[in-house]
């Protein structure tokens, strides 16, 4: 579990005290995901900290090559195009569970 208090940020986040569900919201073999992030996304957008939080993802990410929920307003896919560039090299798999 990543537990996030430990950050400065994140004091600051806006996401703070929000559902988790809303930036990992669960997802199901053969159901669309279109629009799933939206409501996160349009948190982020309004966030003075998208910019550490989303670094901070990438950073996790690097190490753990775990991908999953939104980050500093960009989905799993966006941070691992960012990340290998449409390579495919990451693996989207599950991230363990967020504590806000
Ligand atoms: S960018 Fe989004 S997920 Fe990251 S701290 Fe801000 S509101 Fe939360």
């Amino acid at each position: 579990m990543i537990d996030l208090k430990h950050l400065d940020w994140y004091d600051d986040a806006r996401c703070r005290g929000m559902k988790t569900s809303i930036f990992f919201p669960e997802t199901s073999v053969g159901v669309s995901t279109a629009g799933i992030y939206d409501e996160a996304i349009k948190v982020c957008k309004l966030c003075p900290v998208a910019d550490k939080c989303l670094a901070y993802a990438m950073e996790c990410e690097t190490n753990d090559v775990r991908r999953y929920g939104v980050w500093g307003g960009k989905t799993p896919r966006e941070r691992e195009y960012r990340k290998y560039g449409g390579t495919g090299g990451g693996k989207l798999i599950g991230l363990a569970p967020l504590q806000r």
